[in-house]
């Protein structure tokens, strides 16, 4: 067996992601082990896990069912290609997924994280335009503060200033839907926003704009996770939809974080009853233990490339690592694990309890703004004149040492727990946010 290894002197050869490394590495947090709500710190203090680590452990750390299934597979056929070639557990565990998603979407491609879900998925929708003699609609449309993970695809669609501008001019052919933040008429709304439905109607003026026989597809993430939990205005999804469905234009949900159980339903589209074309996902596909993303279309999307002639490969796109059989091994048991526990459906009895302690927070110093939905809550800080972000990663390094994991973007603090968190695990989270809240600057 392989021993637990003690972090090495010289850190810098890892060059860390999304971290500002240097000054992680004067004092570096690190994480050794792990098991259910909590992370075990290098300095053998227990951490409880505010963030399932990237908003994807669902089912909580080291859960026995999916450590054997990695142990069994890896000892049975670690690895096989997916190109012109099948192993059973790939086309099972699609199986199993198509089972539990949303009707109608019934058909998986598979990745190996959310980002080439993303890219994946606008491969998809340019190809199905094509497929269907509609080749002029090739403009993509985002939505600002949407992130859709780290590729070029997903930064041009995406709306994060940070992640787009050293990168040059991305795709071209894309346009960007407002974000639907309304502090002034939303603010401390306990679940779904009143107002703002109207803003998807901006869709309508891109078409007027450039003419629906251009747009492939729209893509937004149901609610924006990484940009601080902007939870839909009642009716907005709807109207997407239907402004989608009268010009053609396909609509594309990124559901890396919603997918799962995050919002208290399987997925955002059986919270919202608002369907989509294609569907993306990964993080708790596998309960993040194993990397992978999956893609759901329609069988109209699918069937529309299968019935082309038959010679020729339908879609030229893939990866190495498609349906790897660990990760499908991973996430059969990861699926298996959600349904034994009623994990995905814990909304209705867990969710109040969330959103009460989540809003118990509204009087602390510094918060200007409270939202949730599920198990996801963002509670947003007055930010320092001059300094963005400096309160609440404070806030984010004051938690780490109390022994809380929590996730801060710009100067909002995300929660989005496991799912299998306790109530009084809720209330410890809120209280570790609370003093918090009250020792920083
Ligand atoms: N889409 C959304 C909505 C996400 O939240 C994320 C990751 N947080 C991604 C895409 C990218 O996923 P990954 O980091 O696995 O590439």
């Amino acid at each position: 067996m392989l021993n637990r290894v003690n972090a090495p002197n010289d850190l810098s050869a890892f060059w860390m992601p999304f971290t500002a490394n240097r000054q992680f590495k004067q004092s570096p947090r690190m994480l050794v082990a792990a098991k259910d709500m909590h992370y075990t710190s290098a300095d053998g203090r227990q951490i409880l896990d505010g963030t399932a680590g990237l908003w994807c452990v669902n089912a909580g750390h080291c859960r026995p069912k999916i450590v054997e299934a990695i142990q069994h597979q890896a000892a049975e056929l670690d690895y096989a290609p997916a190109f012109q070639m099948g192993h059973p557990i790939a086309f099972e565990f699609a199986n199993r997924l198509v089972d539990m998603a949303p009707d109608g979407l019934n058909h998986v491609f598979f990745t190996n994280s959310g980002s080439e879900s993303v890219e994946t998925a606008l491969k998809i929708a340019l190809a199905y335009q094509r497929v269907k003699g509609q080749g002029s609609r090739t403009r993509l449309i985002g939505r600002e503060r949407g992130y859709h993970g780290v590729n070029f695809g997903g930064i041009s669609v995406g709306g994060i200033v940070g992640n787009r501008k050293m990168f040059g001019t991305l795709l071209t052919g894309v346009d960007h839907l407002p974000h639907t933040h309304q502090p002034a008429k939303n603010s401390f709304t306990k679940g779904v926003p009143e107002h703002g439905a109207e803003l998807a109607d901006e869709l309508e003026r891109i078409v007027t704009l450039h003419d629906a026989s251009t747009i492939a597809a729209v893509i937004v993430e149901p609610v924006a996770g990484s940009t601080g939990v902007l939870v839909p205005p009642k009716g907005y999804l709807q109207k997407l939809r239907q402004i989608c469905d009268k010009h053609g234009i396909l609509l594309i949900f990124d559901e890396v974080i919603t997918g799962f159980g995050r919002l208290g339903t399987p997925f955002a589209v059986d919270y919202f009853g608002v369907k989509p074309d294609i569907m993306i996902t990964a993080k708790g596909v596998t309960n993040g233990v194993v990397p992978m993303g999956a893609v759901f279309v329609t069988s109209e999307i699918h069937d529309a490339f299968m019935n082309g002639p038959e010679h020729l490969i339908e879609f030229a796109h893939g990866y190495t690592y498609s349906g790897n059989p660990l990760a499908s091994a991973a996430g059969l048991a990861t699926l298996e694990t959600y349904k034994e526990e009623g994990l995905l459906t814990r909304g209705p009895e867990i969710a109040p309890y969330f959103e009460e302690a989540l809003h118990s927070l509204k009087d602390e110093p510094h918060v200007i703004d409270i939202r949730n939905i599920g198990l996801v809550g963002a509670i947003e800080l007055d930010p320092i004149a001059g300094e963005p972000t400096k309160r609440a990663f404070s806030a984010f390094i004051k938690a780490f040492e109390r022994g809380a994991l929590i996730r801060t973007t710009g100067d909002i603090i995300a929660l989005s727990p496991p799912l299998i968190i306790s109530k009084g695990q809720i209330d410890e989270l809120i209280d570790h946010v609370r003093a918090v809240l009250r020792a920083v600057d």
